[in-house]
């Protein structure tokens, strides 16, 4: 015997739960299957414990996807604001940082027992522990699901698996099974917001930088740059500024890496010059960069011993090339293990931008990062998990 209901929505994720609730308010029955122990596990570990939940200045720049239009219709439907007023009605203590990052004061859990809420609220009901074995669509334009916990069938099927970051946490690339089950195009997926990993020798050179951070700017051969803090690590570099880049950046190539974004070395050395002429450069560079890094600069002799009045033109010219525009080549990045995103996913060609439904088959949905939208870091990931969830709940 297959149990019915109107909707089902796999994964219960940010936009699986954003979008059950919103379905469930409309008085659509709604079930939420999720093949693990706990809904909203990313959301839970999600900007160290506080989730980042969206940003006050959310713009459409702030999304990568082969489409860049596709994103416009949901988060003007349901934008940042509207998610903010859900989390005031239920309480949620937040903060503002840098860049319009919006985070809880207390906890995650905040936002997950928020969702749960509103999905009580909407009548949703959560399976969890539940594996789908199979999905076929029958004659009658429904979808009829064989699971681990019996059968099941629905109207309409929404696909929020998420994507392949931290398979730890039990990603898996079954919504990309699904795209492909039904003729749906799937763009090729890679790690974003991720880590670099550099070569073996560099990174026995930069071992004793390991939790150094730094304001910088980097970026990438094709042009795309951020100006944010760089973090050596003991397998590469990290920080938000690498985590922003690592999504434009392409196997094989340098970053190039400005080490004091908000002054010019030049400047900088004729002033000291100016006060302390007989002064090493090396001691005056350590004042304005760390220690070490300007230490591994002389190893490498590419900085001349010298004090700051023997300075010819050229050395200077040297000296504003490798600290503006330092030039690094990652060997990789740490992958889908750590990064934070999945760039890639199901074509959004193939959905409406709408309500997220598939062209080639009425009936199925797709929302969140499963689709080939990611955003940058700092909530753009959560509000696309909001407003595409939400969007497509209105038509489910
Ligand atoms: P998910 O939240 O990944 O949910 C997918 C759900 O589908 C999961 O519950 C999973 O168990 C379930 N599922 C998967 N496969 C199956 C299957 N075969 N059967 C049944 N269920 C399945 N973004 C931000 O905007 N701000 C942040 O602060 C932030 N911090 C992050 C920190 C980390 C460490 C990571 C990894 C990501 C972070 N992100 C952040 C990104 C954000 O978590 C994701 O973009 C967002 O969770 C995507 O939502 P989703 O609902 O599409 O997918």
């Amino acid at each position: 015997m297959s149990q019915s209901c109107d909707v089902i929505v796999i994964g219960a994720g940010a936009a699986g739960l954003m979008c059950a609730a919103s379905a469930g308010y409309r008085g659509r029955s709604v079930l939420v299957l999720d093949n693990a122990k706990k809904a909203g596990r990313k959301i839970l570990i999600s900007g160290g414990g506080r989730c980042n939940f969206t940003n006050n200045d959310l713009s459409t720049s702030a999304f990568i996807c082969s489409n860049p239009h596709f994103v416009k219709s949901a988060l003007s439907r349901y934008t940042a604001w509207n998610f903010i007023d859900l989390v005031e009605r239920h309480g949620v203590a937040y903060h503002e940082r840098e860049h319009g990052q919006l985070f809880c004061d207390d906890s995650a859990k905040d936002i997950v027992d928020m969702l749960h809420t509103e999905c009580d609220w909407a009548g949703v009901k959560i399976q969890l522990r539940t594996e789908i074995l199979s999905i076929e669509k029958a004659d009658d334009g429904r979808y009829h699901l064989q699971t681990s916990q019996g059968a099941l069938n629905c109207e309409s099927l929404v696909v929020a698996t998420g994507g392949l970051s931290m398979p730890k946490l039990g990603a898996t690339p079954y919504g990309y099974k699904v795209a492909e089950q039904f003729g749906l195009k799937v763009n090729a997926t890679k790690a974003g917001l991720v880590p670099f990993t550099l070569q073996q020798h560099d990174k026995d050179k930069y071992a004793d930088l390991s939790g150094v951070s730094l304001p910088v700017r980097i970026s990438t051969e094709s042009g795309v740059s951020f100006k944010e803090a760089l973090l050596f690590t003991h397998r590469g570099l990290s920080g938000p500024s690498v985590l922003q880049v690592s999504s434009y950046w392409n196997p094989g190539e340098a970053v190039s890496i400005n080490l004091l974004p908000d002054t010019e070395i030049t400047e900088t050395l004729a002033a000291m010059t100016e006060s302390s002429p007989n002064q090493a450069l090396k001691t005056a560079l350590a004042r304005v960069l760390p220690k070490r890094l300007v230490e591994i600069f002389y190893a490498d002799e590419l900085l001349p011993e010298c004090t700051l009045k023997q300075l010819q033109h050229k050395d200077l010219n040297d000296i504003s090339t490798l600290l503006h525009n330092w030039q690094v080549k990652p060997n990789g990045t740490e992958g889908y293990r750590t990064a934070e995103v999945t760039l890639g996913g199901v074509d959004t060609n193939e959905l409406s931008s709408k309500t997220m439904e598939a062209k080639k088959a009425p009936g199925l949905y797709f929302i969140g990062e499963v689709m080939d939208v990611s955003g940058w870091l700092g909530g753009y990931n959560f509000q696309w998990a909001w407003s595409s969830g939400w969007s497509c709940g209105q038509f489910v």
